[in-house]
């Protein structure tokens, strides 16, 4: 069993930042895990410390049944792939590979079989004789991999494995990390700061906020039912739309029009409370003529995103305040910067946050 269970935990640097704040976290045995978050939120100091790279000020770690909190990471029975691949510079792809069953004083003859049968699985067999320097990006992160799956560990740490490839190699080497994980099915944590990459590989996500977790769920969960303004502001390729809102029994004055509260919050919300009210560029549809419950505004910019735009719209806001609304329009029903459009909310799409 490798399940991976984070209490309490915390991790004050010297410096005074609190890089991690009372997290609690259950990543289950064989999960593709994702952790999600703007830079400096704490992704690397998480799995720094569960790796054992640093010690937590306070909390615990589990792996499995064993608790690991206070073990060096050479005890942990993890491998942890870096953002830069660390490889060594001066060492063969096959010594790189074999390296850390040389730490575990494995026999050469025995590590380089491995190293082989690893570099085979990872498609890198006609690579062992040469130096980190004399492989692409792509090669490189293999290579990283391979070192990391020699060892046959139960939890694999990839911070930000990806970044360091250019576009197009990018998506080849997310394919083939997620087939790689399925196959091996060892409990991964993948650290990214990309919100699409998380949401295309990962079984579940936690986004996390200043050392916290804000929301964990499935990769539909976190896209469709953002539990706060923060991750529905950071999951999506175009960030939702949020207004401010003020509650009138069951409907809700959005931008200076009256849209019926959503079903699911209903009789939660106080009559008069002011609320962000929520929906993806995604889940409106625009129109040139007018519609009930819709918004209307002046169409301002019109982004041309292949098979679709992304069309922005100031609608009046509260105290006169002008709100910007964005919509996809698909391809040839655009309008122009200066029309007067209305947007209307697909059924069942619209979301009410009360922590705006
Ligand atoms: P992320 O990987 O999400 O970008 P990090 O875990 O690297 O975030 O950093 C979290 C916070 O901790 C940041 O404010 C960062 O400046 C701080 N931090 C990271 N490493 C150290 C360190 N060794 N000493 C002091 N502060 C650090
Ligand atoms: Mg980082």
């Amino acid at each position: 069993m490798s399940a991976i269970t984070l209490r309490e935990l915390t991790k004050v640097y010297p410096n005074g930042v609190r890089a991690l704040d009372a997290l609690d976290l259950e990543i289950a045995d064989g999960e593709f895990f994702a952790l999600l978050g703007p830079s400096g939120c704490g992704k690397t100091t998480l799995l720094r410390t569960i790796a054992g790279l640093e010690l937590a000020s306070a909390g615990s770690v589990r792996i499995g049944e064993r608790a690991v909190t206070n073990l060096p990471p050479g005890q942990r029975d993890v491998a942890m792939v870096f953002q830069d691949y660390a490889l060594f510079p001066h060492m063969t792809v096959r010594d790189n590979i074999a390296y850390p069953l040389r730490i575990k004083k494995v026999g050469k003859a025995a590590r380089h079989d491995k190293a082989a049968a690893t570099a085979d699985e990872l498609g890198l067999s006609a690579l062992l004789d040469r130096r980190p320097g004399q492989l692409s990006g792509g090669q490189q992160q293999r290579v990283a991999l391979a070192r990391a799956m020699a060892c046959h560990p139960q939890v694999f740490l990839l911070d930000e494995p990806l970044s360091n490839l250019d576009a197009r190699l990018r998506l080849e080497a997310r394919t083939f990390l997620k087939r790689l994980q399925r196959e091996l099915g060892v409990t991964t944590v993948f650290v990214t700061h990309d919100q699409a990459e998380a949401l295309a590989l990962a079984d579940r996500i936690a986004v996390m906020e200043g050392g916290r977790i804000r929301q964990v769920g499935t990769p539909t969960e976190v896209f469709r039912r953002p539990a706060n303004t923060f991750v529905a502001g950071f999951i999506g390729s175009t960030p939702m739309n949020l207004v401010p809102a003020r509650v009138h029994g069951d409907e809700l004055a959005v931008a200076g029009v009256r849209l019926p509260v959503p079903e699911d919050v209903r009789g939660e919300l106080t009559d008069g409370e002011q609320v962000v009210y929520g929906v993806r560029p995604e889940y409106l549809d625009y129109s040139p003529e007018p519609v009930p419950e819709a918004l209307t505004g002046q169409v301002v910019v019109v982004e041309n995103l292949g098979s679709f735009s992304l069309v922005s719209l100031d609608v009046p806001g509260e105290d006169d305040a002008a709100t910007s609304v964005q919509v996809v329009v698909p391809e040839g029903r655009e309008p122009d910067p200066g029309d007067t459009g209305w947007v209307v909310p697909r059924p069942g799409r619209s979301l009410v946050y009360r922590d705006g």
